[in-house]
């Protein structure tokens, strides 16, 4: 979601008439964007503004807006602390920065503007998207839940829904632009609907995107455990460009926790979901987020994760060492457990879930598979003569771009290059934990509109020199390990 905004960010200064800075020297305006999931959200800001302040002193007209969950948390705080910041804006009024830049420069005063309850649903503001080919769609923001650890629902508001229709809209109108991927976006995927006074409004929607032509692969996140129903089950299943990807939140197999983290489902209920969706995908890849260490956890309550991730058999886990968000129920908590207890847990779950990720990996070597060529997804790509890019059940694949040849044995370049948005088929030949490799040459390549965009937006000239950074985190899964103990959430952030 956080990524999300910064693509509205981007495409709201755009149409301001601001443009991408180069990197080095100082931008005229630089943004933050920030997510009040991740630990030390406020220290890493505030590094981060002290590490402009020189920059502001040489550079007087340079303006620093600080916007997201931490700015709607902090609020006032953030100039205190910072006084060189020109604008904080929250989440609910993002599309309010160009003003409150203009404002600022204007009155040489800083703006700070927070507003409790969402304006304007964020997708009818310009975007401007990272990837030509992939793209989030967002069906609803904020959260009815309460989760005891989250600080979403505080931050980010009650669920709101986007009609079904506007969202149908905003899909075909990617298409038109050359996108073959989506990602419905939303903190509790599962709840939509709910604002609409139809329970399986989501699952409809799935089955509505397997109409819109053009549109090659769907995928959603996040779904809730509590919310997970059967129509949606089905209509993954018998909607040919839903993926058979899920991406289920655990957060803990113990009953005891999961009660203490308000999340209304048990380990009988999360086991059951994952026994239909393979009863009806076998071949789906499940995903999970997990927190160890919350408040109270024991070993036994430890045990009863190891026994879930052991019979659920994710494809990987996002795992998070609990630490307290300020402003959360569980930050409260009394029986705050030990860092060294949870890391050795925390340890025992990561070996665990790579023996499995391994395993199930394996089981892809001998497949033949149709991988959307992503771009930037592999880092070792230029010294390897590979490229890289997504399996229908978005595993990371690694493949030689070269062409086997009419006689299956020699290979040769395509005539044409393999663009980002191109469809290639390959055989997997090896499995690592995190990725798969296709190292003899590609079975066939498809150049799609998706790949004709990418060109064409690549070969696009600069519209102007630089003034504004518009950095973002690239599109697509992240990385299938958390770099960092963090706080889990529903959402990977
Ligand atoms: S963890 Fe997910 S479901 Fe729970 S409150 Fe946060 S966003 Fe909502």
């Amino acid at each position: 979601m956080n990524v999300h905004d910064s693509e509205r960010l981007a495409g709201l200064l755009e149409d301001a008439g601001y443009v991408k800075a180069d990197q080095g020297g100082d931008p005229d305006l630089v943004v933050f964007n920030t997510c009040a999931v991740r630990e030390n959200a406020d220290n890493k800001l505030y590094g981060n503004l002290g590490q402009l302040a020189p920059a502001k002193t040489r550079q007087r007209d340079m303006q620093i807006a600080v916007g997201g969950c931490l700015a709607q948390k902090d609020r006032e705080t953030i100039v205190r602390k910072a006084p060189w910041v020109d604008v904080v804006f929250g989440t609910h009024n993002i599309g309010h920065l160009p003003a409150l830049l203009e404002r600022a420069r204007v009155e040489r005063k800083a703006q700070v503007e927070i507003l409790e309850s969402l304006e304007t649903f964020p997708s009818t503001l310009p975007t401007r998207r990272e990837s030509a080919y992939a793209a989030w769609v967002a069906i609803s923001v904020g959260c009815n839940n309460t989760c005891t650890f989250c600080i979403v629902p505080a931050l980010r508001g009650k669920e709101e829904d986007r009609r079904p229709g506007d969202v149908l809209a905003e899909v075909e109108a990617l298409v038109g632009e050359g996108v073959i991927e989506v990602t419905l976006l939303g903190q509790n995927v599962n709840a939509y609907g709910s604002d609409l006074g139809d329970r399986e409004a989501f699952s409809k929607l799935l089955r509505a995107c397997g109409q819109i032509e053009g549109l090659e692969r769907v995928r959603f996140t996040s779904p809730h455990p509590r919310d997970f129903t059967d129509d949606v089950i089905a209509a993954m299943a018998e909607t040919p460009n839903v993926m058979h990807q899920l991406h289920m939140p655990l957060q803990s197999g113990s009953d005891t926790v999961l009660r203490a983290m308000k999340r209304s489902y048990r380990q009988e209920r999360f086991l059951g979901i994952i026994k239909k969706v393979r009863e009806a995908m076998p071949d789906a890849a499940i995903s999970t987020d997990i927190i160890v260490g919350f408040p109270g956890e024991t070993d036994e309550d430890f045990e009863q994760t190891m026994h879930v991730v052991r019979e659920a058999r994710f494809t990987n886990a996002f795992t998070f060492q609990y630490s307290k968000r300020p402003g959360t129920p569980a930050a409260e908590m009394a029986d705050q457990v030990p860092k060294a207890v949870v890391q050795e847990r925390y340890e025992r779950l990561i070996a665990l879930q790579e023996e499995i990720s391994w395993g199930e990996n394996k089981k892809q070597v001998g497949r033949t598979l149709e991988i959307l060529v992503a771009e930037g997804e592999g880092k070792k790509d230029d010294k390897t003569d590979r490229l890289s890019g997504r399996a229908p059940d978005n595993r990371l694949v690694h493949f030689n771009p070269s062409l086997r040849g009419v006689d299956g044995k020699h290979s040769t370049r395509p005539a044409e290059p393999v663009r980002p948005g191109d469809v290639v088929t390959v055989e997997i030949t090896y499995a690592a934990p995190h990725h798969l490799l296709a190292e003899g040459p590609a079975l066939g390549v498809r150049r799609t509109r998706a790949g004709d965009a990418w060109e064409k937006r690549t070969a696009a000239p600069a519209a102007k020199p630089a003034g504004v950074m518009l950095g973002l985190p690239t599109i697509g899964a992240p990385a299938p390990q958390a770099a960092e103990p963090a706080g889990g959430c529903c959402s990977t952030d």
